[in-house]
């Protein structure tokens, strides 16, 4: 057994670190309180490879392992948690068009992705249906030369900004196998979109996006008809362990920068880091913060092997973000009134981290997905 990253995922992961301090860090805090997206940091992050991860090369991707991704939304994560979206995002549907779409579709699409000018979406989540997608009623009905969409998608990260979105609608009867996954061109004027006030990731935003009678050509369809649920969720199987990583990274900056802050502030003559009643959180977050990353990577570790990591991935994406959530407020307690500050970070991360608690499913569902590999399908709900 071997812990350590190889050579090549180590300097990797250094190149992406000082990319991420030099030029994403400097406006995690601005873009929040700007509370709009800026289409520079798509092309920043392009120009790093980083919306190309899980590209092959001949589409100008990265054509990286779901380790590599992992390791990059994790540094990505420490500087700015809500570009670690755009990581995030297209890891997801690089990943579900590559598995599904045919040569000439990836042809189209890939290059656009990878090179941040299109800036992708995924849309599942509907009003009425959330925990419970598979009730869906987005409908794509046929015509003479493709589709048409009719339905409400909501809650859908980038969904104000994105250019195109996979979008899941029923095409056949109830249930999964009823729903099928289409390539849609969100500025078509049958588009409407409006805009969530959200706690956090105010950066990246989120949207409602009806769609009117909104056409999509025959080869817009990705994979096969009624096929389209199955190929997202098995997306979702490893794109949850790159969340994890993007919630622990900012987690663990947290951690580095309250450790430095008990070397440094004094109380009652001496470092606060000398009470034990401060560093044991500490020493509890960093145990913790590694068992969580050891999962996440463990998960993608299997994907790049092959073997099944749905549990571990549900394991991941429940774990992280919650754990994420409680070490950023310990870190915050610690640092005590100056953290509490907006122009500090802690604040911030905090409402930023909370969102991928729900987003990309809750909790609950990934229990259910790790209870189900436990105990077997016949225990399923
Ligand atoms: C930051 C963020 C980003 C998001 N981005 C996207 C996106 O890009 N695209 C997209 O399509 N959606 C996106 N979503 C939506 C997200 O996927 C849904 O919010 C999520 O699937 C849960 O659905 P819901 O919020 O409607 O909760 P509901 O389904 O209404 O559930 C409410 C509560 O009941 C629990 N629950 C429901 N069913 C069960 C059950 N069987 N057993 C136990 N508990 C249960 C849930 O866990 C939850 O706590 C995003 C959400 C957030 C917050």
């Amino acid at each position: 057994m071997d812990y350590s990253l190889d050579d090549d995922q180590e300097s990797y992961r250094q190149s992406v670190r000082r990319f991420a301090t030099t030029v994403l860090a400097p406006h995690y805090q601005s873009d929040d309180k700007a509370a709009r997206f800026r289409l520079e940091l798509a092309r920043d992050m392009a120009r790093m490879g980083l919306t190309g991860l899980r590209i092959p090369e001949e589409y100008g991707g990265q054509d990286a392992s779901a380790v590599i991704a992992g390791l990059a939304a994790e540094e990505v994560g420490r500087a700015d948690f809500n570009a670690a979206y755009l990581i995030i995002n297209t890891v997801l549907i690089s990943d579900v068009i590559v598995r599904n779409a045919t040569p000439a579709q990836q042809a189209d699409w890939l290059p656009g992705i990878a090179s941040g000018a299109t800036v992708p979406c995924i849309c599942i989540t509907e009003p009425g249906h959330g925990t419970d997608a598979a009730a869906m009623e987005t409908r794509a009905i046929r015509t003479a030369d493709g589709w048409t969409l009719h339905g409400e998608k909501t809650s859908i990260t980038l969904g104000m900004d994105a250019d195109y979105g996979v979008v899941l609608a029923r095409t056949g009867g109830p249930g999964a196998r009823g729903i099928s996954a289409f390539w849609v061109d969100l500025h078509h004027p049958s588009v409407t979109r409006s805009q969530f006030d959200d706690l956090g990731s105010r950066a990246i935003g989120r949207a409602s996006l009806h769609f009117d009678a909104t056409p999509v050509a025959a080869d817009g369809l990705i994979g096969q008809e009624g096929q389209g649920f199955v190929s997202v969720m098995q997306g979702f199987d490893y794109s949850r362990a790159v969340i994890g990583l993007a919630c622990l990274g900012a987690a663990q900056i947290s951690l580095e920068e309250a450790l430095q802050w008990c070397r440094d502030r004094e109380a009652f003559g001496a470092p606060i880091g000398t009470f034990q009643g401060v560093s044991f959180p500490l020493a509890e977050a960093a145990t913790y913060l590694k068992g969580a990353r050891h999962v996440c990577l463990e998960a993608l570790w299997r994907k790049d092997l092959g073997l099944d990591h749905s549990a571990e991935a549900a394991m991941a994406k429940f774990w992280a973000p919650k754990l994420a959530t409680e070490v950023i407020h310990q870190c915050l307690l610690t640092v005590g009134h100056v953290a509490y500050s907006s122009e500090a970070p802690f604040g911030q991360r905090l409402r930023d981290v909370i969102g991928l608690e729900i987003g990309d499913g809750t909790a609950q569902v990934s229990k259910l997905v790790i209870s189900r590999h436990l105990l077997g399908r016949a225990f399923a709900p």
